[in-house]
């Protein structure tokens, strides 16, 4: 199967039915929890800077709002289809829920590349996209986050134009907002840091120092980046980082100063560069090759198939998904049977939408912590919540991403039925 066929809804709805059977979950609930709640499809015409109008696909999917509002962020993403959406918002549900706060799941996705786009066209889209869903987002409905290609900007004109429609100030509406302007010190790297403090953890329960670890991480986004910076702070060693087109590879480990050297004027790796500092560049694919302990990857989704499962080293001992979906059910059953530790990725990503969570408080309060405080609670909420699925796939011998999705759906299905929704 080429990754194309991989559909992410359907991934999403088998790992769901998977647990569902699992925990013997009744016929109403699972009928309300294996698809969305709510989904909205709609048309963003943006002028573009030539004085064309071009008609952008946009999408906002609410998955579920029992346990709070629908949380999530916004792709842009040229390859983006509603399915994609779906799933990701389905995995948001049990992300909220897997760290237990107060928020249920949602997501949005736009079909444009961003980098093909101007500052001005990004900024029109950005405000189109919220004219077209005013009313069906806001602070106590569906709170909005970046996400693929989405960052801290485009939330912020993305808040503006929600406060011009509705008159008044609602920074609650939107996370991921530009520090001094609503956001939380720590959000930037809370997705990369919290998939670090859960593999930490992981590597304490099976015995391993980290500074006696390799690591090879597939993207260098704003995940991928975060979490390699603080893997090294605590020891590891990271010998492969990838993006879209190459693996670039160095055997005695990237310090930080080759890092900082080897990016391009985007933060974006760049290969020549990266030869001048003695890197391979290797193919695409060659990341998950590598003779290492710990395998991460935090680009997108159907990324482990089973086309090239086989091809992950018999040293790699953890898998960490700082991606959404990166691996395939039927790569996964592989893992699960080669004993390979899985951290999946409701888990192990949750820590972007537990700072978002965070800024919320900081936001309502309009009072805003150190950076310390941010982290140190963050750090807390993310060990919590490893440890709960840990004990549990302990207990009753599960695969680390079943006790994930038992914890999860117990909470929600609890959510909807002491609501009376079933
Ligand atoms: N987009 C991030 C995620 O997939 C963060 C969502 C949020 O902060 O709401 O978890």
């Amino acid at each position: 199967m080429s990754s194309a066929s991989y559909n992410p809804f359907e991934v999403a709805q088998q790992q769901f039915d998977k647990v569902a059977d699992m925990i013997g979950l009744d016929g109403s609930t699972r009928e309300l929890l294996r698809q969305p709640l709510r989904e909205y499809h709609f048309l963003i015409p943006v002028r573009m800077d030539d004085g064309s109008v071009k008609v952008f696909k946009g999408f906002r999917v609410q998955h579920n709002d029992a346990r709070g509002p629908a949380k999530g962020g916004i792709r842009f993403h040229p390859e983006e289809t509603i399915d994609t959406v779906r799933a990701l918002a389905m995995w948001m549900t049990w992300k909220t829920a897997v760290v237990d706060i107060p928020l249920g799941g949602g997501k949005g996705g736009v079909v444009c590349d961003p980098r093909t786009l101007s500052e001005g066209e990004q900024e029109r889209l950005c405000r189109g996209y919220v004219r077209q869903l005013a009313k069906n987002v806001g602070p106590f409905t569906d709170v909005p986050a970046p996400d693929v290609m989405t960052n801290s900007k485009h939330m912020l004109w993305m808040l503006d134009e929600y406060e011009t429609i509705v008159g008044g100030r609602y920074p609650g509406f939107i996370t991921g907002k530009p520090v001094g302007m609503g956001g939380s010190l720590g959000r930037t790297e809370a997705t990369g840091y919290g998939v670090v403090y859960v593999l930490r953890e992981a590597l304490k329960r099976l015995g391993i120092d980290i500074k006696n670890t390799t690591a090879s991480f597939q993207g260098y986004g704003n995940v991928s980046r975060y979490a390699v910076e603080l893997y090294q702070k605590l020891g590891g060693k990271v010998i492969a980082i990838s993006r879209s087109s190459f693996t670039l590879r160095k055997k005695d480990g990237f310090d930080e100063k080759t890092l900082a050297a080897i990016v391009d004027e985007k933060g974006e790796l760049d290969k020549e560069k990266a030869r001048d500092y003695g890197c391979e560049v290797l193919p695409r694919e060659a990341w998950l090759e590598q003779d290492v302990d710990i395998l991460v990857p935090a680009a997108i989704e159907n990324q482990i198939t089973g086309e090239n499962v086989h091809k992950i080293s018999n040293q790699v001992k953890v898998i960490v998904e700082g991606a959404n979906g990166p691996t395939t059910p039927d790569a996964d059953a592989v893992i699960e049977k080669r004993g390979i530790f899985m951290i999946p990725d409701f888990l192990a990503n949750a820590g972007g939408v537990t700072c978002s969570y965070f800024e919320q408080i900081q936001s309502n309060m309009n009072y805003y912590w150190d950076k310390d405080e941010v982290l140190t609670k963050l750090d807390y909420k993310m060990t919590s919540a490893f440890n709960a699925v840990y004990e549990l796939s302990q207990e009753r011998k599960l695969y680390m991403r079943d006790a994930a999705y038992v914890i999860a759906i117990k909470r929600v299905a609890d959510a909807v039925k002491r609501r009376g929704w079933v």
